[in-house]
């Protein structure tokens, strides 16, 4: 009894060890819309453990060997489809076969294609995060698995002994499979969530600052390779400070809100637009030339100026001040064109706001446009 107990424990150690080097596979979970590729190496990954699982054999009673190949193919029909299920599936039968031809040859054959096609089926139909899904998988696998022994073994084996075995050792070890899995899956999901968030700016759904930053860098790194335009547009509310003392700081924040999405609606896909705090926001072009970020900049000023802002007691008629600067026609260095955007709109902001300022070297020529 204790050699038995040892022999289901190094599968199952196996199985567990072997399912956590597969969460490493990707960075993603796998599913059936993963890249081909990946769903390939997921069923080749899922052959090897199979392999194992067919070496590492159970004696349940004496003389009678079982082993646990067939959890692999419940995990790949659950999570992969029908690329990783028809690979695991393949591999097992040849090397099944490899090893004799015989009445137990084919019914193993008959097994594993059962499990395939009746997991996926299951999944199919059912929730694949729910205990209920995993449950009823568990329980069809373990029924076929007894099955089997059941049409095999010679009658005069004690059958109840190995079923005594089998059905505890199939059962947990294939629940605890698809759990472990299904937690590494969850895990991966809610970091990628998590990541995605803490891009966003809370308030108006923008790019953050560090998201901003992320992509400026990504940005320069292109420009080692080709040597393209970036045009910053750097946007700053006028007189914001007087919303919030005169109406409220909940006012202030619908502002910022109908602020972002006008200027979502102007730039759509054209650049990367993003939050920068407080009442601040910028837009980075890439591959845009300046002459067509310049009237793109003026008609995102005229749709803050031309029709106020809607709060629940009032209309509010706002403008806003937009500085331009341009690698390389203004700014010959990637890393001033942060400051000289800033400069511009700082100028802006000077010649009385409501208006769009190109950096200029030299500050008292700097260009301002507006109708
Ligand atoms: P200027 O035309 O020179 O830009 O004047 P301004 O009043 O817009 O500029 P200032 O920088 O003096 O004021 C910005 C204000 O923005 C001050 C701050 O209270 C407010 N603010 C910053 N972040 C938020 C926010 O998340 N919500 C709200 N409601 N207000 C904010
Ligand atoms: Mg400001
Ligand atoms: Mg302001």
């Amino acid at each position: 009894m204790k050699s038995i107990l040892f022999d289901v424990l190094h599968n199952v150690t196996l199985l567990m060890a072997g399912f956590y080097l597969l969460g490493k596979l990707s960075p993603l979970p796998i599913t059936r819309e993963s890249p081909w590729l990946t769903r390939v190496l997921y069923g080749l990954a899922l052959s090897v453990i199979s392999l194992l699982l067919m070496q590492m054999t159970i004696e349940a009673a004496p003389g009678v060997m079982v082993d646990l190949r067939h959890i692999p193919v419940v995990v790949a029909a659950y999570f992969g489809g029908a690329i990783p299920t028809t690979i695991v599936t393949i591999a097992i039968i040849i090397y099944r076969f490899s090893l004799g031809t015989n009445l137990a040859a084919f019914t193993a054959f008959g097994f594993i294609v059962a499990i395939a096609l009746g997991t996926s089926l299951i999944v199919r139909e059912m929730s694949p995060y729910a205990k209920r899904t995993f449950t009823l998988v568990t329980l069809y696998a373990t029924a076929l698995h007894a099955l089997v022994l059941w049409i095999v073994l010679p009658k005069q084996i004690l059958l109840l002994e190995v079923m005594a075995v089998v059905i505890p050792a199939s059962f947990v070890s294939s629940w605890l499979a698809l759990l472990i899995i299904r937690d590494i899956r969850l895990t991966k999901q809610s970091l990628r969530m998590l990541r995605q968030k803490a891009q966003l700016d809370f308030l108006t759904g923008l790019n953050n600052s560090r998201a901003f930053n992320e992509y400026f860098t990504d940005v320069k790194q292109r420009l080692i390779l080709t040597k393209q335009s970036v045009v910053l547009l750097t946007i700053d509310i006028d007189h914001f400070k007087q919303v919030n003392d005169t109406y409220g700081h909940e006012a202030g924040d619908e502002v910022l809100r109908q602020f972002a999405n006008r200027l979502r609606d102007g730039v759509a896909e054209s650049g990367y637009l993003s939050r920068n705090g407080g009442e601040e926001f910028s837009v980075l072009f890439e591959s845009v030339p300046l002459a067509e970020v310049l009237p793109l900049a003026e008609q995102l000023r005229e749709r803050i100026a031309s029709s106020p802002f809607r709060l629940a007691t009032t209309e509010l008629p706002l403008t806003a001040s937009f500085g331009l600067a341009a690698f390389d026609e203004t700014t010959s260095q990637i890393d001033q064109l942060m400051p000289d955007a800033d400069a511009a709109l700082y100028q802006a902001k000077q010649q009385g706001r409501n208006q769009v300022v190109l950096f200029s070297p030299n500050a008292e020529s700097a260009v301002s446009f507006q109708e």
